[in-house]
């Protein structure tokens, strides 16, 4: 059987009309991919949770928005609700082999990464992609924000937002790279390429073709409804600076 969570992905995706593919499976749970086309003029948004199988708020937050009929109906969507299957069913970053999914996508080692990476391949290159985490030594929520112009006020534009609601991370380093009132700004790290320990998806989705990219981060240590309202926030917070700021193709129909 899989995962309950895994069948209720399916269920309120396809009630709103999104068709539900498998990019493989592990044991009984498969790697779902949720899609729905948009129009001639729609933005492609791709959405990924779950890569770390300790970080369920995020997974938990697409499935309300799924549910709440969140998905509007002018955007090509892409989700990936739970890269992790084996990991969420153990309460483990890594998967089930002890590999960090996220930390995979360069020399790839295990079969999750490998589908995802001939998945994304075979796709054309979103406009923004979200990938969405939690961080258990984090006190406030933090993103990671990329894109080659805008980096900063789409970071800064979803931060507020979010603030809102939940308090954001004030320290000024964050896994070793500088940060300021919860925004990182990796954009150089990633041209000049010094990244030790593997790549992760923010690298991989970016490196294929530039866009708005952000990795948003809830802190572990909250209560677990915050954390699921901050990324509904964040999410929807992300998408609506793309529409009204970044969408080419909106802007000229205005
Ligand atoms: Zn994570």
């Amino acid at each position: 059987m899989p995962a309950e969570i895994l069948t209720q992905f399916i269920q309120a995706a396809r009630k709103c009309g999104f068709t539900t593919s498998e990019l493989g499976s592990i044991d009984n749970d498969p790697i779902l991919l949720l899609e729905r086309s948009g129009g001639e003029t729609s933005p492609t948004i791709s959405i990924s949770a779950g890569i770390h199988g300790d970080e369920p708020a995020p997974v938990t937050s697409l499935l309300n928005l799924f549910q709440s009929g969140y998905f509007q109906p002018d955007v090509h969507w892409r989700v990936f609700p739970l890269l992790n299957p084996s990991g969420y069913r153990l309460r483990t970053r890594e998967n089930r082999d002890g590999i960090d999914l996220n930390r995979d996508f360069l020399d790839t080692q295990s079969s999750e990464i490998t589908a995802l990476k001939a998945r994304i391949d075979s796709l054309s290159p979103p406009d923004i992609s979200l990938c969405l985490h939690e961080d258990w030594e984090a006190a406030g929520f933090y993103l990671y924000s990329l894109h080659e112009r805008q980096a900063e006020k789409a970071g800064k534009r979803v931060l507020q937002r979010v603030s809102q609601i939940a308090p954001i991370e004030t320290a000024n380093q964050i896994d070793g790279n500088p940060a300021r009132d919860g925004l990182l700004l990796p954009l150089e790290f990633i041209r000049n390429d010094t990244l030790s320990d593997g790549w992760p998806e923010a690298i991989y989705l970016y490196r294929r073709s530039p866009h708005l990219h952000m990795t948003l981060e809830s802190p572990s240590s909250l209560p677990f409804a915050d954390r699921v309202k901050m990324h509904e926030t964040a999410i929807d917070a992300a998408i609506e600076f793309y529409l009204t700021a970044l969408h080419p193709k909106r802007r000229e129909t205005e």
